[in-house]
């Protein structure tokens, strides 16, 4: 497995392998089962599986966790070589982000309801890192979890409108047995949080049901999750969004689209993500 540390090295490497397929990961390291899923697929539907480290400072709002997010390299690379990852892009922040840097990417209107109105920036600090990752990289196919789905919609947006000539593959999300979606911030729960921490995935199972059993009404739908949620003493609701699958506008009317429900749900200072697709084959 080779390690390339700036966009120079890692555009070598990909031209040393010219004529062969790339599929890539970015993450933010610290990984998981769910990282490790999206590196296999790449390793299995290209001749070659990259997988980016980087934890990005310009998608985190100041006050945000970026100075303490968890962090271990070599537990990280230890995996990815276990998973046959080819090559790790490891580049640091101020290789990302050299004195005088001033190009940002702004993707309009899907990035507007939910995680951007939540956090304002963040979207911008995505794409713009996307992008830069994928120039480097260059890969055919680009894999993203659905754990973040407003993220994973507007990147597809972005790879559209800007031409980028790759496919954007979304991969499932995968949880814990308790149903609990991995994430690299679950590590900041305390054991009592992370033991009522399951009610996220509960109160959205709870919405779909009352959709399978035929309710229309997005307010309905949206209070099944919400009502389980607010019973839980440890849980701070932040959403309940029943939104239009595509462009992640709010459902006024009866759910006659595919629709996404997706939550944000506090524990102290931990945001919990999740979603649920309805009305999908
Ligand atoms: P992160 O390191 O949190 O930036 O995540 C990197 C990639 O892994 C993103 O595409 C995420 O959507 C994806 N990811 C994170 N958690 C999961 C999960 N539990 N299941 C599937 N994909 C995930």
């Amino acid at each position: 497995m080779d390690l390339l540390y700036t966009p120079a090295e890692m555009r070598a490497w990909r031209r040393a392998h010219d004529g062969h397929s790339a599929g890539f990961a970015p993450t933010m390291g610290y990984l998981h089962e769910g990282h490790l899923t999206l590196a296999r697929r790449a390793r299995e539907e290209n001749d070659l599986a990259v997988v980016s480290i980087f934890v990005n400072p310009t998608q985190f709002a100041p006050g945000e966790d970026f100075e303490k997010y968890p962090r271990d390299e070599e537990r990280d690379l230890q995996l990815l070589r276990d998973a046959g990852v080819d090559a790790v892009y490891f580049p640091t922040p101020a290789v990302m982000y050299p004195p005088g840097y001033q190009t940002y990417v702004t993707v309009e209107e899907v990035t507007q309801p939910l995680e951007g109105s939540a956090r304002p920036g963040h979207f911008r600090g995505v794409t713009t890192v996307v992008l830069k990752l994928f120039n480097a990289v260059e890969p055919d196919r680009a894999y993203f979890g659905r754990k973040d789905a407003q993220q994973l919609r507007v990147l597809r947006r972005m790879a559209l409108d800007l031409d980028l000539g790759l496919e954007i593959v979304p991969c499932d999300i995968v949880r814990e047995p308790d149903g609990l979606a991995m994430s690299s911030r679950n590590v900041y729960l305390s054991p009592q949080q992370r033991a009522a921490a399951p009610v996220v995935r509960r109160a959205l199972l709870a919405a779909k049901a009352r959709y399978d059993a035929g309710e229309r009404d997005p307010a309905a739908i949206r209070a099944a999750a919400i009502d389980l949620i607010r019973a839980e003493p440890l849980a701070e609701l932040e959403y309940v969004s029943l939104a239009d699958d595509d462009s992640l506008e709010e459902l006024a009317g009866p759910v006659a689209r595919p629709a996404l429900i997706s939550t944000v749900v506090r524990f102290g200072h931990t945001r919990l993500l999740d979603n649920i697709e309805l009305g999908l084959p």
